[in-house]
């Protein structure tokens, strides 16, 4: 069994269309496959397509990565397992997309009052369901603004960055709820992350696990030996699954890929995610 249950298409911020990233987990032998999109599930359906065409042993899981408010941090919640069809998680995402349009909207007439740039214009011509900061980042790096990606989160979309504007996500309870009632598994994105000390951390899963959430990633595309140990033992210490995915974006980046992420430690297999009850095989 190899898993990813963490990549994106280009419904959100990946470079990719779902078809591309089938082929590339059936290439690189990966046996069950989440595309979780940023607050978007349009992946699903042609991901479905494209393993019916072929003859490969790709299980596809319904996936979603919402990004949440928590005590003034931006938390990413996956949604696992649940049912793509479900009104409530359909609302949840529906409102978050509008948000994100809203706040490229702004980045636009900031844009606009800098010069003559047409951010809109060149976010409509992308296939994308949930817009983003990498998508706005793009189009600086394409009109000479900004050297790279990076540099255009420095100077530009960072807090405090020239074309920055605040986000409002909905809450942890909200996203944990929504997947839970739609019959999904939510697992806290990539832990080691987020600029939060190791007590912070704590009190994030604490509440994580009060509202109904039951797993978290313990391996990802860039993850350090030290940090994995640590977060599998996190996740040991608070009764969770361990999930694992590569967070894949592009081809170009050649540091990961679909189903590349460090396996699991030996012995931790009994909290692994495959292990969960609602987990099918
Ligand atoms: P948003 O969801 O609109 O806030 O955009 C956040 C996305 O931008 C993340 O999911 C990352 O893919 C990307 N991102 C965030 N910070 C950086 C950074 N410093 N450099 C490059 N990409 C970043
Ligand atoms: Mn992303
Ligand atoms: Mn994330
Ligand atoms: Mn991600």
């Amino acid at each position: 069994m190899k898993i990813d249950l963490h990549c994106h298409s280009h419904y959100s911020d990946g470079k990719h269309s779902p078809g591309f990233l089938v082929q590339l987990a059936i290439e690189n032998r990966v046996s069950h496959l989440a595309i979780t999109d940023h607050d978007c599930i349009a992946a699903l359906t042609e991901a479905e397509i494209e393993v019916e065409k072929s003859t490969a042993a790709l299980k596809l899981i319904s996936g979603v990565e919402i990004s949440c408010d928590w005590e003034g941090s931006e938390i990413h919640v996956l949604g696992l397992w649940f049912d793509p069809k479900d009104r409530h998680m359909g609302e949840l995402l529906c409102r978050q997309q509008h948000k994100r349009r809203r706040r490229v909207l702004k980045m636009h007439e900031l844009l606009q009052s800098q010069g003559d740039y047409d951010l809109m214009a060149y976010l409509n011509t992308l296939p994308c369901h949930a817009l983003s900061r990498s998508h706005v980042a793009d189009y600086l790096v394409d009109q000479g603004i900004c050297k790279n990606r990076q540099k255009a989160f420095k100077t530009h979309l960072g807090k405090g960055g020239r074309l920055y504007v605040e986000a409002h996500w909905c809450s942890l309870e909200q996203a944990i709820t929504t997947i839970n009632n739609g019959g999904g598994i939510a697992v806290l994105a990539h832990p080691g992350r987020y600029p939060l000390g190791k007590h912070r951390l704590q009190s994030l899963v604490d509440e994580f696990a009060s509202y109904g959430g039951e797993a978290m990633e313990v391996s990802y595309g860039n993850i350090d030996p030290k940090t994995k140990r640590r977060l599998a033992d996190l996740a040991v210490s608070k009764s969770l699954y361990a999930s694992i995915g590569s967070d894949f974006h592009d081809a170009a980046a050649h540091w990961t890929t679909i189903g590349k992420a460090p396996p699991l430690e030996i012995g931790a297999h009994k909290n692994a995610i495959w292990a969960h009850p609602g987990w099918q095989s």
